[in-house]
């Protein structure tokens, strides 16, 4: 049997909201039983995208995360819901049974995501379905993931090897939005917005952009080396916070510099202007 899930590529996401929005289009004013009861217009974020503002001016990066229902293999709203108010079906999908939640609006705090909604005109807690509608009708992705322009959301079977979303677990690079609860979450994410150091490599002698310049991050463990590109421009991503390294720059003819920093937040270490080193003339070399 299939288990299905999505993987969200962070570093691919343009924030069109376009996932959000799909997500109304097929859910506001349709009921679909026994999956679910219709969407309100406002109010309810099935497909909740998330922006983070990072960096400071004029190195300042936006992150948009997609956040739905993680349809979390140890769901805490499944073993907290009475009487099968919501379930786990046999691929994984997480349902809130429209019928038996009824009424239930303590179902809401069973989530440690958040991603429950409560519909005050229908009585209903509810959320992202996965789809389970379109899925069981032979479609081959929800909605959200159909109309993704970049690429961002990858949704498949993850007991399949061969399947795409399979792949890119194996690969490593991917992780639960909230590992520390343990839920084993079937929505992982790529380049989740951690913390970066980044700079501006400038050639005092000519104000050049310092193309070409070695840049080494070395601390916690970690030993990392960038290339100025050409603006002079380096940065190094998805580092730990509240962690300490030592930055240093170096280009051949130049004295290089050394910066210790913490990233207890995004750290942009602005112009770095790197000084010719100056070579004696030929007499005073021998001394004439
Ligand atoms: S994200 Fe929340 S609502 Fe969804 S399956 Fe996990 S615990 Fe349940
Ligand atoms: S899978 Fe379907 S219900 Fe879930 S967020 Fe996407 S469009 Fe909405």
């Amino acid at each position: 049997m299939a288990k299905y899930g999505i993987i969200m590529d962070v570093t691919k996401c343009n924030g069109c909201y376009n996932c959000f929005l799909a997500c109304k289009d097929e859910h506001c004013g349709n009921d679909f039983p026994p999956y679910a009861l219709s969407q309100p217009m406002t109010g309810h974020y099935w497909m909740k995208v998330i922006e983070k503002e990072r960096g400071q001016y004029p190195k300042v990066k936006v992150a948009y995360t997609a956040v739905p229902c993680q349809h979390c293999e140890n769901a805490t709203c499944v073993k907290l819901a009475q009487d099968g108010a919501i379930y786990k079906r046999e691929d994984g999908i997480v349902i809130i049974d429209p019928v038996k939640a009824q009424g239930k609006k303590e179902l809401l705090a069973s989530c440690p995501y958040r991603v429950i909604y409560w519909n005050e005109a229908r009585g209903l807690p509810q959320k992202c379905t996965l789809c389970a509608h379109l899925l069981d009708r032979g479609w081959k992705e929800p909605r959200c993931v159909e109309v993704c322009p970049t690429g961002a959301l990858v949704f498949g079977d993850l007991d399949d090897p061969n399947s795409e979303v399979a792949r890119l677990v194996a690969s490593g690079k991917t992780e639960a939005l909230h590992p520390e609860y343990g839920l084993k979450e079937k929505v992982r994410y790529i380049g989740l917005p951690k913390r970066f150091i980044a700079g501006a490599v400038v050639f005092g002698d000519s104000d050049q952009c310092g193309e070409g310049a070695k840049v080494s991050l070395e601390g916690e463990g970690e030993k990392k080396t960038a290339m100025a590109d050409n603006y002079g421009d380096f940065e190094f991503e998805g580092l730990d916070s509240d962690k300490a390294y030592k930055v240093s720059v170096e280009a051949a003819g130049y004295k290089g510099q050394q910066f210790n920093v913490k990233t207890n937040i995004d750290v942009y270490l602005g112009d770095i202007i790197l000084e010719k080193i100056k070579t004696r003339g030929k007499s005073q070399r021998t001394g004439r």
